[in-house]
């Protein structure tokens, strides 16, 4: 993960502030990365002393943005993360958009993630500043702390204090997944009553409520208790990722491979539903993969709900009525 970037032998909670200087401001686009690593890069930058700004939650006018700013080809949630930044061009400074190349020993993000600041900038036209920091933990763990130190020259601040604040964040995002995990692991086990349903996906499309179109809340109300892969443990996941002979490479492939295995040998899961988004170049490879290996396996039921900027919620509505109306 993220965390073994750098060494974290050091374990500070104090909060590093310069407010005898004027910060800029620095914007979040709330998409993609951030529905994971919110904590770490808000903390970051407030560590710093920044102001943050996060953008709104998506909407109609955010998507049209990112459509209007991409190439068709692009999968629909790089999309919607163009609209995002569009939406913070004139309220930040600088707009922050990491380079996630690997978060871990032998495991790769999705190409998409590799080019994400170059991307942006140009379908943007350069009318944004960009802040990355480079995540290369499998070959070149260093590039973090050269990054960092690129951000601490553009804010006019000691590198040292920034791999600090850097530091500091990671080890407030770690306390806080840890605490997450923990919380999600006692709503299982306590659980075992109700029907039970999984959702496979990218965490921003599962907790994004416009591009899943309320999922979970949906499944929700109908009193139905939702799994998603953070209700399992990183280990877990990258246990179960290997029933076949073959090597994951993606992280991604970990995530959903690890989960989809988990959850199918569990008695108390009722189906699954994969939640995917239009012209997503891993997704064809996992799902397929995973719906074979279900049928010839598992006996459990699947959904495949595909969303693209077109879809509309009647249809997926209809879909999910008559896969629950199975599942009971
Ligand atoms: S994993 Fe799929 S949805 Fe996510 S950025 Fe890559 S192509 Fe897009």
């Amino acid at each position: 993960m993220i965390i073994t970037t750098l060494p974290m032998n050091t374990v500070m909670h104090k909060k590093i502030k310069y407010k005898s200087k004027t910060m800029p401001t620095i914007g979040l686009p709330k998409g993609l990365f951030y529905y994971e690593h919110s904590v770490l890069w808000e903390n970051f930058f407030k560590y710093l002393g920044c102001n943050v700004i996060v953008s709104e939650d998506t909407n109609k006018e955010i998507l049209d943005y990112g459509v209007k700013h991409c190439s068709n080809e692009t999968c629909l949630p790089v999309k919607v993360f163009h609209g995002h930044v569009y939406s913070l061009k004139d309220k930040a400074d600088y707009i922050f958009i990491p380079r996630y190349i690997s978060l871990d020993k032998n495991e790769y993000s999705c190409p998409k993630f590799c080019g994400l600041p170059d991307m942006a900038l140009l379908n943007l036209k350069k009318q944004i500043n960009i802040l990355e920091v480079k995540i290369h933990a499998d070959m070149y763990p260093q590039q973090t702390v050269e990054s960092l130190r690129a951000i601490a020259k553009t804010l006019g601040i000691n590198h040292a204090d920034v791999i600090e604040a850097f530091k500091e964040a990671t080890n407030v995002f770690i306390e806080s997944r840890e605490q997450a995990l923990k919380t999600a692991k006692t709503s299982m086990s306590e659980s075992c009553n109700k029907t039970a349903l999984a959702i496979l996906g990218h965490p921003y499309m599962i907790y994004d409520n416009y591009l899943s179109m309320t999922l979970m809340d949906k499944l929700i109300k109908r009193n139905i208790n939702v799994y998603t892969p953070r209700s399992i443990d990183y280990e877990t996941k990258r246990k179960n990722a290997y029933p076949f002979q073959g090597k994951v490479f993606w992280d991604t492939g970990f995530e959903l491979l690890g989960s989809a295995f988990t959850f199918a040998e569990n008695n108390g899961i009722k189906g699954i539903i994969y939640l995917t988004p239009f012209a997503c170049g891993l997704d064809a490879f996992i799902l397929e993969f995973i719906e074979r290996w279900f049928k010839s396996r598992y006996n459990i039921p699947l959904l495949k709900l595909t969303v693209d900027e077109h879809t509309g919620e009647a249809g997926f509505d209809t879909r999910l009525e008559a896969f629950l109306d199975m599942v009971g």
